[in-house]
């Protein structure tokens, strides 16, 4: 170990290991001995004391000034053992960051805040039921024709198959029948009305017509009623009209009611088919949900974020190991269940290439916002040094650098930061320790001199 002073005893241990693995340089120039008691007082001012002066700071002076910055070795300085501390520099390797060797440094990418600090949810691909139809013909019938294959993308009104109803016929034919019955029922009433001012019918002629009349009027209504359950709309019953006879085809185009992919189609010709019947599958896969759950101590922080505006979500499956699809949560369920204590949300992700298929399974992150979709980081992540915040953030291989930030508000033990660019990777879990090592070694460098 290349300390000639003791440390506070607090940090001492781990500050020891910590200097090993960093391999710091310490104080080297640094002779003095001193007594335990006179260097633990010295200890605690030199924490509390300025350990530069503010304009030449390495927190006042660009990344690319400090990198740049050759050292009296004539090497990088930020990557001297002896003097990375003046540009704000401390080494971490990447033993420091494994678990299996006590991982006691830990980064996280500078971005909004996952829920539930950073870890992924299962879920699963579904498709979107607001835009995911079996289709059925809306009278019993025959199948007549078959329009479309399997994965085809069919417009919104085209016809799918066809089936040929004798419900349908039926009821154009009564419609016809209706029709020429309403038109005498009318004349007779008008008749009778007229043979009564003249005094020739009794009152109760005209009583009896005009029941006629509303009854005949009531029986079309019933069939006009059949011919729109039937998927005719009223300009076409009025042209079947117009045409002065129904057509005696009794054949119902199913058609697609929303543009889409056929998905599923279980239909064959001559085949008997009935209105609920799940004949073809039709669904617009290009936007599909995901249906993932929330623990209840999150559901309240979803929710006060959905407030600020749409919660965005990543989510990756196994099919595609390079791939991250986005979208956002668009419900949250209103009931939790009550085995897992979990809530239901439903995330809807663009799906333009149809690249994910319902029922892959996914993992699902749900990213909280920080103000204006700002970025956030664990409240540990940011150090005070004379009044300013700062992070570390990885500049090159196992180089750490302090930057500068500005904090807004804390929330659940994350807070708002600006001054580093999204996706900066900032060290999270022992931020405090390369702190230590960078102030405790510009003072072992300033104390010297
Ligand atoms: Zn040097």
């Amino acid at each position: 170990m290349s300390h000639t002073r003791p440390h506070s005893p607090g940090h001492r241990a781990v500050l020891g290991s910590l200097a090993l693995l960093l391999a710091t340089a310490g104080c080297q120039k640094a002779n003095v001995p001193a007594t335990g008691a006179a260097d633990a007082s010295k200890e605690s001012q030199r924490t509390a004391a300025p350990v530069a002066k503010a304009e030449g700071s390495d927190l006042n002076r660009s990344v690319r000034d400090l990198l740049t910055a050759t050292c009296e070795h004539k090497i990088p300085m930020y990557t001297c053992d002896e003097c990375r501390y003046e540009v704000g520099v401390a080494k971490a390797g990447e033993e420091m960051f494994d678990p299996a060797q006590g991982g006691k440094l830990a980064t996280i990418r500078a971005g909004s805040r996952p829920l539930g600090g950073g870890s992924d949810s299962n879920g699963e691909i579904r498709l979107n039921e607001e835009r995911a139809v079996y289709l059925s013909p809306l009278a019993p019938g025959v199948v007549r024709s078959i329009l479309v294959d399997l994965g085809v993308r069919v417009l919104p009104g085209q016809a799918l198959f066809e089936v040929e109803s004798n419900e349908f016929r039926q009821a154009k034919a009564d419609l016809l029948r209706i029709e020429a019955a309403l038109k005498l029922a009318e004349a007779t009433a008008t008749r009778e009305r007229d043979l009564h001012e003249k005094g020739v019918c009794p009152r109760k002629d005209v009583l009896e017509a005009e029941a006629a009349l509303g009854q005949t009027t009531a029986e079309r209504s019933a069939v006009v009623g059949r011919l729109l359950a039937f998927g005719l709309d009223q300009h076409a019953i009025d042209q079947l009209l117009v045409g002065g006879a129904v057509s005696q085809s009794g054949l119902m185009p199913v058609r697609a009611p929303f543009a889409g992919t056929v998905l599923e189609r279980s239909l064959s010709l001559g085949a008997q088919a009935q209105p609920g019947d799940k004949l073809l599958l039709l669904a617009d896969t290009s936007r599909v949900w995901v249906i993932t759950t929330v623990y209840e101590r999150e559901v309240a922080a979803l929710l006060r974020a959905q407030r600020l505006g749409p919660v965005q979500a990543t989510v990756s499956v196994a099919a595609y190991p390079d791939l991250t699809f986005k979208g956002h949560v668009e419900q949250v369920g209103g009931t939790l269940d009550e085995a897992t204590r979990t809530a239901r949300v439903r995330v809807v992700v663009d799906n333009p290439d149809n690249l994910l298929r319902a029922g892959m399974f996914a993992r699902v992150r749900l990213l909280l916002p920080g103000a204006s979709g700002g970025l956030t980081l664990p409240e540990q992540a940011v150090l005070e040094d004379e009044g300013r915040s700062f992070v570390f953030v990885r500049a090159a291989g196992p180089y750490f650098i302090r930057r500068p930030v500005t904090t807004g508000r804390a929330l659940d033990g994350w807070v708002e930061v600006g001054g580093i660019e999204p996706g900066a990777e900032v060290v999270v879990k022992g931020a405090f320790l390369l702190k230590s090592d960078v102030l405790r070694s510009k003072m072992g460098a300033g104390c010297a001199d």
